[in-house]
């Protein structure tokens, strides 16, 4: 305890807190701080789950050096704060001991589309203010990546069992295995006498590579691969094709699981890796063997057959690359796992009529608002694939034009 403490007093309670400018969702940190240092450990708690729901789980997942830390004032010549530690304290400490307040039902009712960060946030927020809400997911679970993607080793999964006993004490109804747009659809929802719709259903659909043998038997996606890994028989030598946050996680998951040897294949320098310091550096604790610059050109039955990549930087500053078909080379491998990002399911366009763009999301203003009527949206099937407080931050903004929707009915 006298750690958190010490982290709290460091805190300078900057006027104008960088921390708070870099985190997406605006924590107010010097805040939380103070209640911590006065003891107020529920308030704390409480200011924090209402600026953000998920707080417990981000506090553990976010990549930090991008926000609060990344920018707190204390790192130019120091050590950071590392608010984050505290705020995983905190925040656990107000699930665990979550009292829901008595709230009068508003007469109100909302449908959301999908169960992880965004659709979490959405029903919280909108029940606590007396919204009828059905919370419909395709699995049986809430959680959306949180349970279907990230390794248990980086986030426990019982806190989303907390997030369930809060979710139901809310008068949340659930209803699981519902995949919106293979039979029910938004203006079925309506006809029912939803007053509004939010859509939060991710991308879970892996983006494919492109390469001959991507349908062998050995060869499958990483966030496929992420959601049961028990259901896989990886052998022992495993290679990964992409080197961003994903591929990290699929990567320490094969070690753990299949207790397999594996190799990253990253098609750019070491310095322009795509995944984050800190997973890389885990990875490696972990490891994971990574080769740079390389670029994989055919799956085989039992190897990536990969070419070098030139670099070169033009006088004017822009970079090339350039495959070189001379220094071909093969990785043996009994595995292939790809992961090379992902995008929306097929079923968003046929989950309403509201507009989809080029890349297949979903179209919306900068508050969430689709172009049918009574329709909201976000998450990552609107932005593509970034982060679970980046996700929170947007169902909070579109939560406000819910609202005002609905008092204008
Ligand atoms: C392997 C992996 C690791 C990651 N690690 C991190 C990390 O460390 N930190 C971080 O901040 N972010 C991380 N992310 C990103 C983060 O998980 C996402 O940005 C975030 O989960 C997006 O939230 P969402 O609610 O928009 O979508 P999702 O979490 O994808 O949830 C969408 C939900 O909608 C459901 N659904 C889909 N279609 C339908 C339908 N038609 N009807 C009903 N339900 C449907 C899905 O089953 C799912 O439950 C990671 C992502 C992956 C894949």
């Amino acid at each position: 305890m006298s750690t958190m403490k010490a982290e709290a007093e460091r805190c300078l309670k900057c006027k104008v807190p960088g921390c708070a400018k870099g985190c997406p969702a605006s924590t107010p940190i010097p805040q939380v701080f103070n209640l911590f240092l006065e003891g107020k450990l529920k308030e704390a708690g409480e200011m924090l789950f209402n600026n953000n729901p998920l707080s417990a789980v981000t506090s553990i997942i976010c990549p930090h050096e991008r926000n609060c830390k990344g920018h707190c004032i204390l790192g130019k010549k120091g050590q950071p704060v590392e608010f984050y530690k505290v705020e995983q304290y905190i925040s656990r400490f107000y699930l665990e001991t979550f009292q829901p307040p008595l709230v009068e039902k508003n007469g109100k009712t909302v449908g959301v589309v999908g169960a992880g960060p965004a659709g979490m946030t959405m029903s919280i927020i909108l029940a606590l203010k007396g919204y009828s809400i059905t919370l419909f997911e395709a699995m049986d679970s809430i959680g959306g990546t949180l349970r279907y993607g990230i390794p248990e080793f980086r986030l426990p999964k019982n806190i989303l069992e907390l997030y369930k006993k809060i979710l139901d004490s809310l008068d949340v109804k659930f209803r699981p295995n519902t995949r919106i747009g293979t039979n029910i659809t938004t203006e079925d929802m309506f006809l029912d006498g939803y007053d509004a719709i939010f859509i939060c259903t991710g991308t879970s659909r892996p983006n494919r590579y492109g390469l001959l043998g991507e349908t062998l038997g050995h060869v499958h996606f990483a966030i496929d691969y992420l959601r049961s890994p028990d259901a896989y028989k990886l052998g022992k030598k495993v290679v990964i094709l992409g080197a961003g946050n994903v591929a990290m996680d699929a990567a320490r998951t094969a070690i753990r699981k299949q207790h397999s040897e594996v190799t990253i294949l990253n098609n750019r320098s070491v310095e322009e890796i795509s995944a984050d310091k800190a997973e890389v550096e885990m990875a490696t604790i972990d490891g994971v063997k990574m080769l740079h610059d390389c670029q994989a050109v055919r799956i085989t039955e039992d190897s990536v057959k990969c070419v070098k990549i030139d670099k070169t930087i033009a006088e004017d500053g822009s970079v090339n690359y350039k495959e070189d078909f001379q220094s071909s080379f093969e990785v043996p491998t009994d595995s292939v796992i790809i992961a090379i990002g992902q995008g929306p399911g097929a079923d968003v366009v046929s989950v309403g009529s509201a507009k989809v763009t080029q890349r297949g999301l979903l179209q919306v203003d900068e508050f969430g608002r689709t172009s049918q009527k009574g329709v909201f949206a976000a998450g990552d099937v609107v932005t593509g694939p970034k982060t679970v407080i980046e996700a929170v931050a947007f169902a909070k903004k579109a939560s406000e034009k819910i609202e005002e929707y609905c008092n204008n009915l």
